[in-house]
Order: structure tokens, then C-alpha cells, then sequence
């Protein structure tokens, strides 16, 4: 791994006290940050030299929530029928599917801008094999459910303790074959899916598990009216209040969406020191959540790994939400410089603040001396950000992900000047939607009568 020096950029820290560098500079060596400031001299000639005039830096992008769902594109949108067609179809992919469709996904994250993500996933081995070769920091959790999903598409719950027996020793053996694995790269979670979805044993044998090995655990949490009514007819309890009387509720843990709690919840959730996943809910109080001092990062969760675009979402969502029920910003709307979640909230929300829910606060999440060297620069130098007087509210609002020039993990260069370099990123988009292509034809071969429906509904299928 060589080292790499910045110079002349301008460079946003993100750290605890929002330093920002306008022309400054940043040393890199052996995938740590060495020095970040004003004026930094390399020691010797370094091997890449990043020249800023028109970049900006900051820390990689931290996705606290997501699962791989992407390559369904077109039919979930235009069929939507979850139970009847997306989770069947899920079923469909194969573990050796995961080597291409699992490269198509880090070519999403690392184009993006995501130097972390947290990934949830039914079968996440050939996944993990992809990061590998793609050089990404991940958490990874391999899901924890145990009802019939055939059966809950008609309302019914039934529980399979070997089907939960059966994910548990697959999260197991993801745990032994990853965690720690290139050089600390890889971390892994405990992910019971959600309170009606895995019962009280398994989520008691998930925490005992992460205890014994120093572990996370997360789930969704109160994310559907559905999972709260069921959670109350077999518990007479919402589902914070049900994982706080399992003793799971507390700051090892991570609850995604959060969407249905109660005031009662939240308070109970703030207490506890949970963090909280917020993907894109405008029902969400993400603002309200900041302001109790609940720990916060932001998710892309199923069919879109792009964090600009979902900084976006959740400033129109949140405000869209502040007006509606009369809140914050609907108060404050003669004065932009108050409107919440700010530009630069947002940021670190993504960043830093993202980092510390997953527990890697210590590690990544800012540019500071000592940290792993995890960070994106950006081509400023483009009609939609440039001219600006503040480059990074430019970049919440006006950014894409084709403008990050370079991409960063642990000093390694995995974008460079704008294209992927640590795999070639078009052959495996060609390879992904080739076995996209072959899933979908072995779900017809067992659904004949979905064809036609598909072809009504999907109108540039073949
Ligand atoms: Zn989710």
C-alpha cells in the first residue's frame, strides 16, 4: 500500500469540531491518516499525489443500513407485489449468483461514495468474497427470521424454529469465516430480522453469541404497523419495550427505521442508548431524534445505494414533514440558516456520525491523524457545483456520484479520476444483469402464469 498525498484542496474534516481546511493538504501512509491540515509535507516522494485545485475532500460516505435487493430493478417498482413476487423471486438467486451480483453491488457502493456499508443479507458468503476483491469496509450480518414467508403473504404467522436454527448457524459461520478478516476490513453483526419475525430465544441467543465475541447486534425495529400489532398480540407489548424486557435494548444494539414507536418508545430508546438506522421515512422525527442526543446514521437500505441522493430525500422529506405537522421548520422558514437537518447535519450524519452508530467511531468517519484513510474527493469543476461560495452545501444539493473523482479504503485507491479501478466495473454489470436475466427465467419456468402479467406490467420486457 503506498502513500498518497493531498494538496491544495479543500478539505472538510467532519471531525468533533467541524474543521474545515479551504487549501489544505493531507498525508497518507500505510492506509492511515498521517497528518491533515494547512501545510503538510510528505517525508519523502509519494507515490500518488492528489493535486486539489478544484477537489474537494472528505471522509468516505458510512451507509449504516442496507441489504442487496438492487437487481430486481423494474419489476419491484412496476409489479410491487412483495410477497407475491419480490420475495420469491429473492429465493431464486443462488450462492454462486453472488460473485457477479455481488460485484455489481460494490461497484454501486464504491461509485457512490460509500467507503462503509453495513449490509444485511440472507446469504451474504459470495457477497462477502465480491467486498473482498472490491476492497470495501463492511459490517455484514447474515438475517435471522423464522416465520413461513409463503404463509405470512396471507396474513398468517407461523414460526420455524429450524428455519431460525438453520440462519443462526449461518450468521455463525459468516462470523467465523469474516470478521476481522483483511486487516479489520470485515466486521460482522448479529441481525435478528425484527420482533415479529424471530422470537424471544433467538434474539436472547444472538446477544449471548455477540457478548461472547465482542459483537453488535441490529434489527429493524417498529418498522411496520404489521410487526407492532403482531408484537403486541403475542408480547401485549410495542417492540422497544418488548427488546428492552429481553434486555436486548441497550448501546451494543442498532433498531432500523424506528418509524411506528411511541412517544414511551422513544424515550425508552433514548435511554438505552440504541442507535438509531434512519433510511428515508418522512414519519420519521429524525430531527426530534437529535436533539434527545440519539445516536443517528443513515441508511439506502434495498433498491439504491446512492447517499447524495438520499441526503436529498431526507431534506425534502423531513422538511416536507416539519411543515405538515407544524414543527420546527415551519417556524423557522424566514431564517434558512436555522432550517434542520442542515446541509452540514446531514453531512454527519453520513460520515462521522454514521460511523459512530456502527461502533467504528474510533476507526474511520473523519480525517483525523490516526484514523484509517477512508475518504472521497470530489471534481468541483463541473457547471452544476462550480461557481459556489460554500462547496459543501454545493454538494448535498447539487452533487452526483458520477462527480466523485476518487474513492478511498484504507489508502487504497478503489476509484480513481472517476472510474473503478480495484475491479473491472463493466464486466461485472454485463456478468450481473446476465444472471439477472437467467434468475428471472427459472422463476418463470416455476411460475408459468406470471409471464403474461409481467409483460403487461413491465413494458420494455423481452
Ligand atoms: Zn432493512
Amino acid at each position: 500500500m503506498g502513500d498518497i498525498l493531498i494538496r491544495d484542496a479543500f478539505i472538510a474534516t467532519m471531525d468533533g469540531s467541524r474543521r474545515v481546511y479551504p487549501r489544505g493538504s493531507m498525508y497518507v501512509d500505510d492506509g492511515r491518516i498521517v497528518e491533515v491540515g494547512r501545510e503538510v509535507e510528505a517525508p519523502w516522494s509519494p507515490e500518488y499525489v492528489i493535486d486539489g485545485g478544484h477537489r474537494l475532500v472528505l471522509p468516505g460516505f458510512v451507509n449504516v443500513h442496507s441489504h442487496l435487493q438492487q437487481y430486481f430493478r423494474g419489476v419491484y417498482e412496476l409489479i410491487g407485489d412483495f410477497y407475491g413476487v419480490n420475495l420469491p423471486l429473492e429465493g431464486y438467486r443462488r450462492p454462486e449468483d453472488m460473485e457477479w451480483l455481488g460485484l455489481a453491488s460494490c461497484a454501486e457502493f464504491i461509485y457512490g461514495g460509500c467507503t462503509t456499508s453495513m449490509v444485511i443479507y440472507t446469504y451474504p458468503d459470495g457477497f462477502a468474497s465480491a467486498v473482498e476483491e472490491a476492497g470495501l469496509r463492511v459490517v455484514l450480518g447474515a438475517d435471522i427470521e423464522e416465520v413461513d414467508l409463503e404463509r405470512l403473504r396471507k396474513g398468517v404467522y407461523e414460526y420455524l424454529p429450524e428455519k431460525g436454527e438453520a440462519a443462526f448457524k449461518r450468521a455463525v459461520k459468516l462470523h467465523r469465516d469474516w470478521h476481522g478478516r483483511g486487516g479489520g476490513l470485515f466486521t460482522t453483526v448479529m441481525a435478528p430480522k425484527a420482533a415479529d419475525l424471530a422470537m424471544p430465544e433467538t434474539y436472547l441467543k444472538c446477544s449471548e453469541f455477540a457478548g461472547e465475541h465482542g459483537l453488535r447486534m441490529t434489527t429493524h425495529l417498529s418498522q411496520s404497523w404489521r410487526e407492532c400489532q403482531q408484537v403486541e398480540r403475542l408480547y401485549g407489548k410495542t417492540p422497544p419495550r418488548h427488546l428492552h424486557d429481553l434486555s436486548v435494548l441497550d448501546d451494543r444494539l442498532t433498531g432500523a427505521h424506528c418509524t411506528y414507536a411511541t412517544e414511551a418508545d422513544t424515550r425508552l430508546i433514548a435511554e438505552s442508548g440504541m442507535g438509531i438506522l434512519h433510511c428515508r421515512g418522512v414519519r420519521n422525527p429524525l430531527v426530534r431524534w437529535l436533539d434527545m442526543g440519539i445516536p443517528v446514521g443513515l441508511g439506502t437500505d434495498d433498491y439504491f445505494h446512492d447517499v447524495l441522493q438520499l441526503l436529498r430525500e431526507n431534506l425534502a422529506g423531513q422538511r416536507a414533514r416539519a411543515r405538515a405537522v407544524g414543527g420546527a421548520f415551519g417556524m423557522l422558514l424566514g431564517d434558512r440558516t436555522r432550517a434542520r437537518p442542515g446541509f452540514y447535519e446531514l453531512l454527519e450524519l453520513a460520515t462521522r456520525r454514521g460511523a459512530e452508530v456502527l461502533g467504528l467511531g474510533g476507526e474511520v468517519g473523519s480525517l483525523e491523524p490516526g484514523k484509517r484513510a477512508d475518504f472521497i474527493t470530489v471534481d468541483m469543476l463541473n457547471p452544476f457545483l462550480t461557481p459556489t461560495k460554500d462547496p459543501l452545501t454545493s454538494l448535498v444539493l447539487y452533487g452526483s456520484s458520477g462527480d466523485i473523482s476518487d474513492v478511498v479504503v484504507d489508502g487504497r485507491l478503489l476509484k480513481k479520476d472517476g472510474s473503478l479501478v480495484s475491479f473491472k466495473m463493466a464486466e461485472a454489470l454485463v456478468r450481473a444483469q446476465g444472471r439477472v436475466e437467467e434468475i428471472i427465467g427459472r422463476f418463470f419456468e416455476d411460475h408459468p402464469g406470471q409471464g403474461e402479467r409481467w409483460r403487461r406490467m413491465v413494458p420494455y420486457m423481452e
